[in-house]
């Protein structure tokens, strides 16, 4: 479909067959935390790095809304370490298109923040939680937080966030062990924890031979306690859901090396430099940038994207051991 000055309009499909109305879009690579499969020694940053400011972020997200884009997560790196991640959350959600805003966090600032950024439209909600254990959590992360992220996802959840996620990365030996903990915690609590396979990165190939874990693991310890796959609905992404019937809460499994997990891409990533990225691992970057720089490019914009789409790969090569050019998920927004 085109408009009136011949830009395409309407769903954005690639050669596959795949539909995307899903954008992540990462507003900082910057973070606080050292988790330890991603920035073990801490954001490094060489010169002042220069995000996409409010303006620029309002362009992009007209030019995707005009090609389809209904839901967007804002991620990073920390999100929530800009000051003006409120005015972004709230610029973002009140776009007519945007039907659902969504973000990721550590939680370092959901407790004092929750209600604030559920007013401002946010309405679904992923919290990284890699232990329940205190001394765990601070090792993963660098940071002796777990007891206020924990109070962070009780206050979304009183601030009326419409869903509130839990995301675990597997780690073998550290973490594996934890599902009873977290299970009970699912028991009562309208929460949907997902195990995350980790992933190799260019920049931690050792700590991924020793930790990635397949999550056929948690699967099979989720089937022997009577938990059933749900069917997945048709726009569904990648991740399998279990539920149970004396569980408030559910379990998603995300296992990038899997097979066919490509097949359920929706989603599209733009970097916090406003670099078009078609897959988590992929192999290049295209500038938007330069388009976002005033309204009257948004058919010029469009039409880069669009015409982008048909450089999308039916997977990644994870599985070959090709992580592309991210050298860690900060850099890209996981
Ligand atoms: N800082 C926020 C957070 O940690 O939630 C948002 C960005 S972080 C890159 C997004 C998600 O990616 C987090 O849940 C994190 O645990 C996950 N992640 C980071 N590196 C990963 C890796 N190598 N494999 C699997 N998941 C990873
Ligand atoms: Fe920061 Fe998130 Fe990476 Fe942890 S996973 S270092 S919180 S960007």
């Amino acid at each position: 479909m085109e408009n009136n000055t011949g830009a395409p309009t309407g769903v954005l499909k690639d050669s596959f067959g795949r539909s995307f109305p899903y954008l992540r879009l990462s507003i900082t690579d910057v973070c606080n935390f050292r988790c330890s499969y991603c920035l073990p020694d801490g954001y490094q940053c060489s010169s002042k790095p220069s995000f996409l400011n409010s303006d620029e972020i309002r362009r992009l997200v007209d030019g995707f809304a005009g090609l389809g884009v209904h839901k967007i997560r804002l991620t990073g790196g920390e999100p929530t370490v800009r000051k003006d991640f409120t005015d972004i959350a709230r610029l973002v959600s009140s776009h007519p298109a945007i039907t659902q805003t969504a973000f990721t966090t550590n939680g370092y600032r959901l407790r004092e923040h929750a209600q604030e950024w559920r007013n401002a439209g946010l309405s679904h909600i992923n919290v990284s939680v890699d232990s329940l254990n205190a001394e765990r959590f601070h090792a993963i992360t660098g940071h002796n937080r777990l007891r206020e992220v924990l109070e962070g996802i009780d206050a979304a959840l009183d601030a009326g966030f419409k869903q509130v996620k839990v995301n675990v990365v597997l780690l073998k030996g550290v973490n594996d062990h934890e599902l009873s903990e977290f299970l009970a915690w699912a028991k009562s609590t309208p929460i949907s924890i997902r195990f995350i396979e980790l992933m190799q990165t260019g920049d931690n190939l050792d700590y991924f031979r020793k930790y990635h874990l397949s999550a056929d693991v948690i699967i099979q310890q989720l089937v022997e306690a009577g938990w059933q796959k749900k069917s997945r609905a048709f726009d569904a992404g990648p991740a399998q859901e279990y539920v149970h019937p004396d569980y408030h809460g559910s379990i998603g499994l995300i296992a990038p090396y899997s097979k066919d997990f490509c097949k359920g891409c929706n989603r599209l990533r733009v970097t916090s430099i406003g670099d078009l990225r078609l897959c988590l691992f992929g192999s290049q970057g295209t500038s938007l940038r330069h388009l976002l720089q005033n309204d009257a490019q948004q058919p010029l914009l469009t039409q880069l994207i669009h015409d982008q789409l048909v450089f999308k790969c039916s997977s990644h090569f994870l599985d070959l051991g090709d992580t592309g050019i991210t050298p860690h998920l900060a850099s890209v927004g996981g």
